[in-house]
């Protein structure tokens, strides 16, 4: 599969293209932004590239132009939910990290105070 491709077994592509429902909060032309569906703060925000790569690391090495552009979407996100410049910005890299949907994904956190380091 190429970088740029669709797959059809992925969540999060199925998001993006519409075919399962999301909270849609903010988009652009490369990448989409919506709730999780099992928060973990107040306000708790997926950005994801619109393009399927596996992980960040991965989307910065085929695009760092897009790996900019969801950090971007996600401070935007952040100034909408009135989050003042205080909310955290993850992205969980394999699943001994905890990542779980292997499609790049920025979780936006706020609206709580925030413990570090992170469990
Ligand atoms: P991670 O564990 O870092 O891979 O994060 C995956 C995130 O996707 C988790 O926080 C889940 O709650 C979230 N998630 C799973 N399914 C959905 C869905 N259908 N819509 C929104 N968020 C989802």
């Amino acid at each position: 599969m190429s970088a740029a491709a669709t797959d059809p077994d992925c969540l999060f592509c199925r998001i993006v293209a519409g075919e399962i429902p999301a909270e849609v909060v903010a988009e652009t032309d490369t990448s989409l932004a919506f709730r999780d569906v099992s928060p973990q703060a107040p306000t708790h925000v997926l950005v994801v590239p619109r393009r399927h790569v596996a992980d960040a690391g991965e989307l910065a090495d085929v695009s760092p132009t897009e790996l900019a552009e969801v950090t971007l979407l996600a401070r935007t996100v952040a100034q909408q939910e009135g989050l003042d410049g205080d909310y955290r910005l993850v992205f969980n890299t394999g699943p001994g990290a905890g990542q779980s949907v292997f499609h790049a994904h920025l979780h936006l956190l706020g609206g709580r105070a925030m413990k570090w380091p992170p469990g």
